[in-house]
């Protein structure tokens, strides 16, 4: 079979990748003309592990090209599928202009009965939306040709999005036709041969699912942030408090962690989208407007433990940052907590050496050096020559288990703030070094 994949980011390029690899004709469009150039000569555009050599096995093969326009491949293709951003406007609701403009394009273009799949994050009646842009261009071309509308929402997670894709939990597909779900169904067979586990539904109840699943682990994050923050008021260790709970099996042990609060290119927006489908339809969705609250309130925490610690005076204070990316094993900022912390630190007059093992071009990209108030650093003990603080935001491995005598040796202060309760609080006050953490 032979797709198209509209939009080479995070989902389009991991989607194009897999379904190539198992064995189908896939060209990626998108119209960030290098981002095309850039992936034909083999260099992939974000971090994210083992894609780098599935996107050249599949390219040699043959079976994966790129392309800026749709119509270079329309004619060959059975389905096309948007993967598309959908950012936050101004007021939180997602913005559809991209996925319109893909409507559109496919409405412009088509000779022959296509299915055209949302795999992008949309609200609920987004599909009945694109089909009515695409019913719209072919009334312009004065034509009638059969196309279908399917929602094909993503679940994969960066930094583990092969492996998501490869062999996801399920695939969700909402359909409205016969032929667009046997079609649906024979794309992800080859992913789900041992336990077919595609779960087939209407338009609006696939749209939903997505905001669903995010809103969900989002409230499960915001929850324990919460009750880590009482655990701070009422000398409770929500470490402990995570296994007492993690191992009832209603509860489940996932997505129980406290810390500085979720970012990315997903739940921040999505959970604010849903609270904006709520308020549209007259109705308040207050556990997800907490959830965002809560979420808001806990990025400003590393800083205001620092503050605590400090006495409250930032001005002059060097700071090194652990981690940037929001979270590990990719570069990704969007969102990222270590924004607020930077902007916080920098407002009040501190200055930063930033380390992480893949976000620094993004992060350098993103704000630049701030007049040389930003210090970009290789490794993570220069990071800390001469600061009075270390601050970590994201988990990464090789930051886990720090040499704390070498790093007392290279900070001029005693202050580690540590934003994902990682590290064993004896271990560093046997260093002479104070520590704070989130809830414990
Ligand atoms: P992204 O920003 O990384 O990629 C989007 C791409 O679409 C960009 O390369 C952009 O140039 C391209 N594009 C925009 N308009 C275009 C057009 N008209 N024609 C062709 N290309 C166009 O976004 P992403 O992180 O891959 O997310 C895509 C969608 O998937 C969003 O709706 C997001 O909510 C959802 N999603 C993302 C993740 C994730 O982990 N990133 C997971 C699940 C779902």
């Amino acid at each position: 079979m032979k797709i198209a994949i509209v939009g080479t980011g995070y989902v389009g390029l991991v989607t194009g990748a897999c379904f190539a690899e198992m064995g189908l004709d896939v060209t990626c469009v998108d119209t960030d003309a290098a981002k095309i150039e850039a992936l034909r000569c083999g260099r992939i555009p974000i971090y994210e592990p083992g894609l780098e050599a599935l996107v050249a096995r599949n390219a040699a093969a043959g079976r994966l090209h790129f392309i800026t326009d749709l119509a270079g491949c329309i004619d060959r293709v059975q389905v096309v599928f948007t993967a598309v951003g959908t950012p936050p406007d101004e007021n939180g609701a997602a913005d559809l202009g991209h996925v319109l403009e893909v409507a559109r394009t496919f409405g412009r273009l088509i000779r022959r009965p296509t299915l055209l799949v949302i795999k992008s994050t949309v609200p609920v009646g987004t599909a009945a939306r694109v089909r009515a842009a695409v019913e719209r261009e072919l009334a312009l071309r004065g034509e009638t040709i059969d196309f279908d509308v399917a929602s094909n929402p993503e679940f994969l997670k960066e930094g583990a999005a092969i492996k998501d894709f490869m062999s996801p939990d399920r695939v969700v597909v909402g359909v409205e036709s016969d032929a667009a779900r046997k079609t649906m169904a024979r794309i992800y067979r080859p992913f789900l041969i041992n336990n077919f586990r595609v779960l087939f539904m209407d338009i609006p109840s696939a749209e939903m699912t997505k905001y669903a699943a995010n809103a969900m682990l989002a409230t499960r994050i915001s929850f324990m942030n919460d009750i880590a923050n009482l655990c701070d008021l009422v000398g409770a260790d929500v470490e402990r408090v995570r296994q007492g709970i993690g191992s009832d099996a209603r509860i489940g042990n996932k997505f129980l962690y406290a810390g500085c609060g979720y970012g990315g290119s997903c739940f921040p927006k999505d959970v604010k989208a849903l609270a904006r489908t709520g308020r549209e339809h007259g109705y308040a969705m207050e556990v997800v407007e907490a959830v965002d609250r809560v979420n808001e309130r806990q990025k400003n925490l590393p800083v205001e433990k620092l503050r605590a610690l400090t006495g409250g005076d930032l001005a002059g204070r060097t700071v090194a940052l652990w981690g940037l990316a929001y979270k590990p094993e990719t570069d990704d900022m969007r969102e990222a907590p270590a924004l607020v912390a930077i902007d916080r630190l920098l407002g009040e007059g501190a200055r930063i050496r930033a380390y992480d093992p893949v976000a620094m071009e993004e992060c350098r990209r993103r704000l630049g050096d701030a007049d040389g108030r930003i210090v970009y650093t290789r490794t993570m003990y220069e990071a800390a020559e001469g600061a009075d603080a270390v601050m970590l935001l994201t988990e990464w491995k090789e930051l886990r288990m720090p040499d704390w005598a070498r790093l007392r040796g290279a900070m001029r202060g005693d202050i580690i703030v540590d934003g994902r309760n990682i590290f064993d609080r004896a271990e560093v006050e046997a260093a002479r070094l104070r520590y704070a953490a989130i809830g414990k």
